[in-house]
C-alpha cells in the first residue's frame, strides 16, 4: 500500500523491486480527492509523480521497498487486501 499523501516519486522503490511492480507515473485525478492539504501541496510540488502499483501479483513480500522509500511511504498488506 503507498500513503498518497507521501509518496514524491522518489522512485527508490522502483529501483529496489526485483519483480518490477512499481512504475512512476502521473497520480490520476480521481486518486487525489482524500488527500491531505499538505499531500496536495506536495503532489502538485512534484506534478503528481507518484509511484504506482502496476504489478501487485508480482510482489514477493520481500520488504526492500519498505525499507528503501525515503518518505516511509509503503507497507505490505495481505493479498487478499491489495499489495503492496
Ligand atoms: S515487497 Fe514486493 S513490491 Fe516491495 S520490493 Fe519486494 S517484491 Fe517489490
Amino acid at each position: 500500500m503507498i500513503d498518497r499523501n507521501r509518496c514524491e516519486g522518489k522512485a527508490a522503490c522502483v529501483a529496489v523491486c526485483p519483480t518490477r511492480v512499481f512504475v512512476i507515473g502521473v497520480l490520476p485525478q480521481e486518486a487525489r480527492g482524500g488527500l491531505s492539504l499538505r499531500g496536495r501541496l506536495k503532489g502538485f510540488a512534484h506534478g503528481w509523480k507518484q509511484a504506482l502499483i502496476a504489478a501487485p501479483d508480482a510482489c514477493e513480500a520481500c520488504g526492500r521497498c519498505v525499507t528503501a522509500c525515503p518518505e516511509k511511504a509503503i507497507t505490505l498488506a495481505r493479498r487478499d487486501a491489495g499489495s503492496p
